[in-house]
């Protein structure tokens, strides 16, 4: 029987890994699909504390794999089916054909990135769709391509993608950024980068090989049609939370981020903590997550301590 299984390594799952380790909870760490979370789709971190120069975001998750480690959390590439609470008050990961039980489970599961809902886009990644500038955008130099949306991560994404495209239209479907300043400005200061306010992408088009060649662009003002050619689309339009899996031991909102006590992370079953960009659909930042990370070992360390 584990004490604590820490489900996700993303900014919020290592740093709970580096606090139940201190604690001598010996915590197992599962993976997910995605060892190190978004940070490992990202550039340059700026705004992590510490780091004056900035750091990559796969070198910051690297490095917290590294402290987690050190004080003896154990890693498993393993992605979770299930998790149910027994008779007994413990609980059951299941993974695969494997099932691991634990006093307490903390879910930093993090989210993934939201698409568009257009009909045959799931076909098209890896075709001239994309959600990752960092993996993607160097195989687009000298062409035209776009972003979809108005946030930071739109603005940073296309802001790394004139480093290769010869044009990078940022499509959004307002006439301002949601962005925050810093980033806005940044993003329209470049050259290479051509706003296309009131706009929707409403179909992609592609060639003879099933590759993205344009996309149809709806005017939310006069609801007029246009095509933009450009050879892949770069999608930034949020996330989905990674909660399907808790089932029922979670209350979630309308948008499946996991609902926490206020001001904890403790959630309505006893034992379950959330932390991170399940459960945080306000602040999303690499040290808002790591900050509940903490929180979450903290309070299973306390419960646990109770219990015994
Ligand atoms: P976000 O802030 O939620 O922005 C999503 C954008 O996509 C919004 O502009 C939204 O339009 C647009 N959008 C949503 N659904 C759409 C749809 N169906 N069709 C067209 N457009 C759609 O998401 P984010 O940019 O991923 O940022 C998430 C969080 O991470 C934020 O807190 C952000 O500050 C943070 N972040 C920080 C950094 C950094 O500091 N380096 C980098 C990236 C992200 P509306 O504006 O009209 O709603």
């Amino acid at each position: 029987m584990e004490n604590v299984i820490i489900i996700g390594t993303g900014c919020a799952g290592y740093t709970a890994a580096i606090y139940s380790a201190r604690a001598n909870l010996e915590p197992l760490m599962l993976t997910g699909t995605q060892p190190g979370g978004q940070l490992t789709t990202t550039t340059e971190v700026e705004n992590f504390p510490g780091f004056p120069e900035g750091i990559m975001g796969p070198e910051l998750m690297t490095n917290m794999q590294q402290q987690a480690e050190k004080f003896g959390a154990r890693i498993e590439f393993a992605n979770v089916d299930a998790v149910v609470k027994t008779e007994a008050g413990h609980f059951e990961v299941k993974t695969g054909d494997k099932t691991l039980e634990s006093k307490t489970v903390i879910i930093a599961t993090g989210a993934a990135p939201r698409h568009l809902g257009i009909e045959g886009e799931k076909e098209l990644i890896g075709h001239g769709l994309t959600s990752c500038a960092t993996c993607d955008g160097a195989f687009y130099r000298d062409v035209p391509v776009c972003v979809i949306g108005g946030g930071d991560s739109a603005c940073e994404e296309a802001d790394f993608l004139t480093r290769f495209a010869s044009k990078v239209y940022l499509i959004h479907r307002r006439d301002e950024l949601r962005a925050s300043k810093i980033m806005a400005d940044r993003a329209l200061a470049n050259e290479k980068i051509e706003p296309v306010w009131n706009s929707v992408v409403t179909d992609y088009l592609t060639d003879d090989e099933g590759e993205m060649r344009a996309v149809t662009l709806k005017n939310t003002e006069d609801d007029s049609e246009s095509e933009l050619e450009v050879k892949c689309v770069f999608v930034a339009i949020g996330h989905i939370p990674n909660s399907g899996f808790v089932g029922d031991l979670v209350d979630t909102d309308d948008n499946g981020y996991i609902i926490q006590k206020p001001g904890r992370t403790a959630t309505k079953t006893p034992g379950l903590f959330a932390a991170g960009d399940v459960a945080d659909h306000y602040y999303r930042q690499a040290i808002t997550a790591a900050g509940q990370g903490c929180a979450a070992a903290l309070e299973a360390e306390r419960l646990l301590a109770e219990s015994d």
